[in-house]
């Protein structure tokens, strides 16, 4: 019965090492047992609700709209405990881990972002917490990583490789390996063998399941449009796929293209890239003629990712959604046009999903939800580099 759903189409699938397969297995036993938990679910709602602040609100940004000439609404993702979407899962895997009774959680982190919600969670919860992060990232990443240890989280810098998130990936299974009896190794996006992109998708569902039902109190209808930015694509899977079926939705994901001067450089994979095998599934991954993998890049740090969720692929290829891709230039454009305009400050991330309505309203569309999946604190410093001339 188990392992039946592995693929969407042809992507997704479990292209593991064999002694990853008895964990995954037993994590797949664990998630169907919390769905038909009502007291679980009921559980986990009582903490999104209470502790990380849902439902979020559905926001209508008036002078933006007015700006741009489509009528937008912002899912406000930004507001939730730790400042994005990320805490939906980090608590919904931690139920799962504690329903296996594992003691310990171990995460990967790029940027930081996903250590952070896994080192809250963990230290709200009572887990033991262990972080793998490239040396090179905890260079660029000082706050997030004195944000881990002040939550009670080891940070372990990975010095193989690139330094990066890849290396801390592998670095991350292998200790999940050597220790499995008491960790679970919480992924951070719907990427990943099965049955992590199932995972994830499910518990960032809440936020598609909500904008359904504000948007109907609003307006007693569905939206024209959605959009949100992808980046392994975990926000963009939990909005839209309450919607999914819903035919007369358009669904709108954005890729980031990195910079306009150098359009080779991007981390649009499903625009750019090919089918392959990476992290354990097949997906759409950003690849060289001879098929090495590319390094990504994006002024987004959560989307700086070479491949993506494969969900997304199948969603690709069956035109359930269509993928746009928005720049380093644009996406920095409108983070701050949002600032001024409405005076909220999103991530870089979903200033790619704010940007891409530009486009939109040039299509002649009328109305769009976006998920603000962030919020900007953390990208201010960059900012600012780019724009010092503007803020003296
Ligand atoms: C991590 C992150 C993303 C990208 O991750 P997805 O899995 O694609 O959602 C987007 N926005 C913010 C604010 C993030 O922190």
């Amino acid at each position: 019965m188990l392992h039946r759903n592995r693929y969407f189409g042809k992507y997704g699938g479990s292209f593991s090492a064999e002694t990853l397969v008895p964990l995954l297995i037993e994590i797949e036993e664990a998630f169907e047992e919390f769905k038909k938990n009502r007291q679980m679910k009921e559980e986990l709602e009582i903490m999104l609700k209470n502790y990380a602040g849902r439902p979020t609100p559905l926001f209508y940004a008036k002078n933006l709209s007015k700006k741009i000439g489509i009528d937008v609404f912002l899912k406000r993702e930004d507001l939730l405990h730790t400042g994005a979407h990320k805490i939906n899962n980090a608590l919904g895997q931690m139920m799962l881990a504690r329903m296996m009774g594992k003691k310990r959680v171990i995460a990967e982190t790029g940027a930081g972002q996903h250590g952070v919600a896994t080192a809250t969670a963990a230290a709200y919860l009572g887990f033991e917490c262990m972080v793998f992060m490239g040396e090179e990232d905890i260079k660029r990443q000082a706050p997030n990583v004195r944000k881990m240890k002040l939550l009670g989280a080891e940070v372990i810098p990975v010095k193989s490789g690139s330094k990066t998130l890849k290396d801390a990936i592998n670095e991350a299974l292998r200790f999940w390996i050597a220790n499995a009896q008491d960790t679970y190794y919480l992924i951070g996006s719907v990427v990943g063998p099965h049955p992590y992109p199932r995972i994830v998708r499910y518990f960032q569902s809440v936020i598609g399941r909500e904008t359904k039902i504000q948007f109907k109190m609003l307006k007693n209808r569905l939206p024209e449009a959605l959009v949100a930015c992808v980046g392994g694509g975990s926000n963009a899977a939990g909005f839209f796929y309450p919607f999914i079926d819903q035919k007369d939705v358009k669904l709108f994901g954005v890729e980031a293209g990195g910079s306009l001067k150098d359009k080779k450089k991007n981390s649009a994979s499903l625009n750019y890239g090919k089918p392959g095998i990476f992290q354990g599934c097949l997906t759409y991954v950003l690849q060289d003629k001879s098929g090495s993998v590319l390094e990504a890049h994006s002024v987004a740090p959560g989307l700086d990712y070479p491949a993506v969720g494969p969900e997304h692929s199948f969603w690709k290829d069956t035109s359930k959604v269509e993928y746009g891709v928005v720049y380093d230039e644009e996406a920095l454009e409108y983070f701050e046009i949002l600032s001024k305009e409405e005076g909220i400050i999103p991530a870089l991330e979903s200033a790619h999903a704010v940007a891409f309505l530009e486009k939109l309203a040039k299509k002649g569309l009328k109305e769009a939800v976006v998920c603000l999946s962030g919020r900007g604190d953390k990208d201010l410093e960059t900012f600012f580099k780019i724009r010092a001339n503007s803020y003296q």
